[in-house]
């Protein structure tokens, strides 16, 4: 499942390659499920502008779905939305028993606690893993559905083949969503997890004792070659827009690529590494979803 040796020598965890299997066999539940009478249908909230980067990501999550068979629906409201407005639509899908799956897009309108909103979405339909039951559950390592890019984040690092008992891990960032439940996924392996954040001193000191790495800082280029123990697994889960001095832009993770994958023994690139599989990771929350409730 990887691409083969870097320029540097460390193997490439490939998430496109990764996200086409989790696809394939998507595709193949889905038409389980309409074999037997049953359909996916993931519904999403988008509050956000037209031309804005989540608007684009819905039309791309769209055709995703299409691609395996899940049944997308986008429920565009105005950018100035209320908590109210997608309260009032958020339990309007709950309560549509053909709506197997539910999710707001990020942004919300300004003055809209996202926190809020996710803890309404009903938590056996919460396809992205945020409402606080679920991540409440992957602490008890009860099936749940867990934040998306976690998981995918998981899954590169088993793609290296690593049995994970008693091995250090650091992740860097701890979000709610993105770096801590990372970091409670890997002690549900038995790892040995240290979790960084930007007040964490002398970081170096502590990624190089990792044996995996994951990154989810969103901080261009922190990850350096000297911080990284030879042949370690590097996760890179950053993404950022960047414009160079042409004016051109691209999306670049936290680690510095070349470099690094001199030193490491596993890399994931960006683009093409956790993204992709972020993406496989809610079509297989979306049909976990479904099968879960019975729709089949
Ligand atoms: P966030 O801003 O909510 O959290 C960032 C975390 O990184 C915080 O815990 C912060 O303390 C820590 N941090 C910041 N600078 C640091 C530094 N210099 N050293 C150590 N820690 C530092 O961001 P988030 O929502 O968790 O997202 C993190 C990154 O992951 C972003 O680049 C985001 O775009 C990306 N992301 C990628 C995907 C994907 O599918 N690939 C999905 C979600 C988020």
């Amino acid at each position: 499942m990887s691409e083969g040796p870097a320029p540097g020598g460390a193997t490439v965890l490939n998430g496109r390659e990764i996200a086409r299997a989790v696809r394939e066999s998507i595709a193949q539940r889905v038409a389980a499920i309409r074999r037997r009478g049953g359909a996916v249908r993931l519904d999403a909230i988008l509050a956000a502008p037209e031309d804005s980067a989540a608007a684009l990501y819905a039309q791309s999550q769209g055709r995703a779905c299409a691609e395996v068979g899940i049944d997308y629906r986008l429920h565009r409201l105005d950018a100035g939305a209320t908590f109210d407005d997608l309260a009032g639509r958020v339990l309007l899908l709950n309560s549509d028993e053909s709506v197997t799956g539910v999710m707001a897009h990020l942004p919300l309108p300004e003055g809209v606690d996202a926190y809020r909103v996710q803890r309404l979405i009903a938590p056996e339909k919460d396809v992205e893993g945020v409402n606080p039951a679920n991540i409440g559950n992957i602490v008890y390592g009860r099936s749940s559905l867990a934040p998306c890019t976690a998981v995918a984040a998981v899954a590169m690092i088993e793609t290296a083949g690593q049995d994970l008992r008693g091995r250090v891990c650091v992740v860097v960032g701890a979000s709610n969503i993105v770096g801590k439940p990372i970091a409670v996924l890997l002690m549900r392996q038995d790892a040995t997890v240290v979790s960084t954040n930007k007040f964490t001193p002398a970081l170096p000191s502590l990624t190089r004792r990792a044996d995996v790495l994951v990154s989810a800082a969103g901080v261009p280029g922190l990850i350096t070659a000297d911080m990284v123990k030879p042949g370690a697994v590097v996760v890179d889960v950053g993404t950022t827009r960047v414009t160079d001095h042409a004016g051109a832009t691209r999306t670049v993770g936290d680690v510095a690529f070349d470099e690094v994958s001199r030193v490491a023994g596993w890399i994931s690139p960006v683009p093409g590494g956790v993204g992709p599989v972020t993406v496989a990771m809610l079509l297989r929350n979306a049909v976990d979803a479904a099968e879960r409730r019975g729709v089949c």
